[in-house]
């Protein structure tokens, strides 16, 4: 049989990590990286994958099955994956959440009229953790559910430190609270605020002679970002930052604490720890491209979540074998 032709639309982290995640795959292969910039420019880490630039991408429709969109959620996404979804299957991690519904119709409009299936807002949140918070209250539905995330590099907050004054570079993780993990997982239940959830810690480069003192206070005290957490900073070389902190790792979990019957606690958790965020989330992404293959095979198209695809569909394997090996 053959292979199932994969592009990939914009080439950042996640773009990267989608290179490698289809080359680890037997059935999958990539056809083209497309690209808003010039694709002379891009350095490819593959010397063997092909770059070509977006306004070209049309002229693929007859030569790829699936567009494994990579663009940002900010502004790209929702410009893209429409656009892209006229004219291919695709699979997105758009990840805004607030927005979503919103951004299913705009999908599911352009993919419905075209015939293509557009699986949106898949990875690890949204995504893998999406699908366990629904499964977890369905089977538990007296019980609460709770996600945590981290140990992670936010870019965002990483973004707010580097613009303290002072501060020559520098990173943030979030981490989860052990002890709000331990109370959830006794079965407790606990009302928790964002701020008993996760704190901060961050990692700085001063400027030479800048006052290492200030740069903590204007941190901690940093409204929205820093003021509600438990904060902690500290101070690194230039050498050490790079050595340690070069890495995007990110992961966390979801529990759910249910009773069922009169008295028994029933704990369901899911959780990841992730080396690269990017290129877990790209792999997420290129096994949900063969989902979104499968099912426009069969005729289901329009625009598609994580709760619409069954697990199979993502598999490589036959269902007789998933069966077979795996049930
Ligand atoms: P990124 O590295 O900033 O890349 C976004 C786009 O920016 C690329 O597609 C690329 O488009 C352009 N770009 C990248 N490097 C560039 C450079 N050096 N110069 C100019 N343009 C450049 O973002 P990312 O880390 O791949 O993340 C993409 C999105 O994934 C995030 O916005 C996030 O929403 C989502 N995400 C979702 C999950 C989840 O669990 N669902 C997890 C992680 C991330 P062109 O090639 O067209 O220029």
């Amino acid at each position: 049989t053959s292979k199932i032709k994969l592009g990939i639309v914009g080439y950042g982290n996640l773009g990267k990590g989608a290179v490698k995640a289809i080359k680890a795959t037997e059935d999958m292969e990539l056809m083209a990286v497309f690209t808003r910039r010039d694709p002379e420019t891009l350095e490819l880490d593959d010397p063997s994958v092909k770059a070509v630039h977006i306004d070209n991408a049309s002229e693929y429709q007859n030569d790829i099955d699936v567009m494994v969109l990579c663009g940002g959620s900010a502004t790209d996404l929702p410009e893209q994956t429409p656009h892209f979804a006229s004219m291919f299957n695709t699979v997105d991690s758009y990840d805004t959440h607030a927005k979503i519904p919103e951004f299913y119709q705009s999908v599911n409009e352009a993919a419905a009229k075209h015939d293509t299936t557009a699986i949106i807002s898949v990875g690890w949140d949204p995504g893998l953790f999406s699908l366990n918070r629904v499964i977890a209250e369905a089977i538990l539905p007296n019980g609460e559910n709770y996600s945590f995330w981290g140990k992670g590099l936010s870019q965002g907050h990483s973004d707010a430190v580097r613009r303290v004054e002072g501060v020559k570079s520098g990173v943030q993780y979030t981490i989860p609270s052990e002890d709000a993990i331990k109370k959830v997982r006794s079965g407790a239940n606990p009302e928790l605020t964002k701020s008993d959830k996760h704190r901060r810690v961050c990692y700085i480069v001063a400027e030479d002679g800048a006052d290492k003192a200030t740069i903590e206070e204007t941190i901690k005290t940093m409204p929205n970002y820093f003021a509600d957490y438990e904060t902690e900073v500290n101070f690194i070389s230039e050498d050490e930052l790079a050595r340690d902190h070069s890495k995007a790792p990110h992961g966390g979990f979801v529990i759910r604490g249910g009773k069922t019957g009169e008295r028994n606690d029933q704990l369901y958790e899911f959780s990841l720890t992730l080396d690269s965020n990017p290129e877990f989330t790209a792999s997420v992404l290129v096994a949900y491209a063969r989902a979104a293959h499968l099912m426009n095979q069969e005729k289901q198209f329009g625009a598609k979540t994580v709760y619409d695809v069954a697990p199979g569909y993502i598999s490589p394997r036959s269902a007789e074998e998933l069966r077979r090996d795996y049930l």
